[in-house]
């Protein structure tokens, strides 16, 4: 049994009187964020001092005695300091070099508020907001673990203007049973992914369906006259079919990545770096990234929690060009993006070339694995 952080997202549907506290919350959250993002900067930039957490929670208890900012109080302060650890995370991970710096909140952007456990209350299936005095409307389309613990609690609302509610919470769950199998994955975009014990995940019809009416919507948005309500419109009708399309593809990985974690004890795949490399930039690339992207971050979470091993090739391999049969080792010199089959000159085998790769990939994870081992032992 192992301690988890997880989150649990539902829709939730606030009152016309919770969505005007939930509005002045977002927008106190937003000019807060936006205040000391500025102050670090020019902190930084005129004088080379860093400003930490700490001293700008401080500096937000005076903000609010401030005549020009006494609204602030309007809203919760856990709320507030939490969008401060959030400005504070964004600076940390922009100086570990694993994201760009900060930049400003807008408004037409993800509105989002964070509580911590001081800032709600949940009893009986009941969540009631700081500074709210009914309970939040939630659509639980699946039951919040018992034993949870929860940690924090934070509302969303995206740009198709719908709200969530998220549960951050601590549980203690088991590790799955282990499996012999294991398998490589090749991701792609026609097939999202194509596995080396030859099961093929295809992008599904409705997704395409959607895409296809996003297209045109985007086309129909073009052509609005900038600021007028029409425009408004159909940015709204833009921002929902994007939400859609987004949910399905979230939808489809997470059974993707479910069914391979429950079916396999090492999963290995090739880091998207190396897969955009591979990769010809002409193809939809901001559209197959999102969903890569999410499949390798629910591989490397799911992993973790049922005790199966994710290995990430992280070092260029020719997965498409060598020939998987044991004991060939042929590899091509070249094999360009249209050709999806191909005959080893070596040893006469017939290659589906997605299917190749992924063979080579699983090989290659356990290969890594191995090594890895030994290293421990000696
Ligand atoms: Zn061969």
């Amino acid at each position: 049994m192992q301690d988890i952080q997880r989150g649990y997202k539902f829709r939730c549907y606030p009152t016309e009187a919770q969505q005007q506290q939930l509005a002045q919350t977002f927008g106190c959250c937003r000019v807060v964020y936006n205040h000391f993002l500025k102050l670090r900067t020019d902190a930084w930039y005129e004088r080379q001092e860093r400003v930490y957490y700490n001293e700008t929670a401080k500096m937000l208890t005076a903000l609010k005695k401030d005549p020009e900012f006494v609204w602030l109080n309007a809203v919760s302060n856990v709320c507030l300091q939490q969008s401060l650890r959030h400005l504070d995370r964004g600076f940390a991970n922009f100086f570990q070099g694993l994201a760009r710096y900060p930049t400003e909140k807008k408004k037409h952007q993800i509105q989002r508020a964070r509580y911590m456990d001081n800032g709600f209350s949940f009893k009986d299936g009941q969540l009631k907001l700081a500074k709210q005095s009914t309970p939040l409307a939630i659509r639980w389309h699946r039951a919040l673990p018992e034993t949870a613990k929860i940690t924090s609690v934070t509302i969303t609302k995206d740009r198709a203007e719908r709200y969530f509610v998220s549960f951050q919470v601590q549980e203690n769950i088991a590790p799955q049973p282990v499996v012999a199998k294991t398998v490589g994955i090749d991701l792609g975009i026609n097939a999202v992914a194509v596995c080396s014990d030859g099961q093929t995940f295809e992008n599904k019809r409705p997704y395409r369906r959607s895409q296809q009416r996003l297209a045109k919507a985007q086309r129909q948005l073009s052509r609005k006259v900038k600021g007028s309500h029409n425009r408004r419109k159909a940015r709204l009708k833009v921002a929902k079919l994007h939400a859609k399309v987004a949910d399905q593809r979230a939808d489809f990985n997470h059974k993707l990545t479910a069914q391979l974690i429950h079916e396999n004890q090492v999963i290995s795949a090739e880091t998207l770096a190396v897969k955009n490399l591979l990769q010809n930039p002409k193809l939809a690339q901001s559209i197959a990234d999102v969903g890569w992207g999410q499949i390798i971050r629910q591989l490397t979470y799911k992993a973790a929690w049922a005790g199966r091993t994710f290995v990430q090739i992280d070092r260029w391999f020719p997965s498409s060009k060598r020939c998987s049969t044991p004991g060939c080792g042929y590899t091509r010199e070249k094999l360009p993006l249209h050709l999806r089959e191909w005959d080893c000159p070596q040893c006469g085998t017939h290659h589906h070339r997605d299917r190749n790769a992924a063979i080579n990939i699983d090989q290659e994870g356990k290969a890594i694995l191995a090594g890895a081992m030994q290293l421990r032992i000696h």
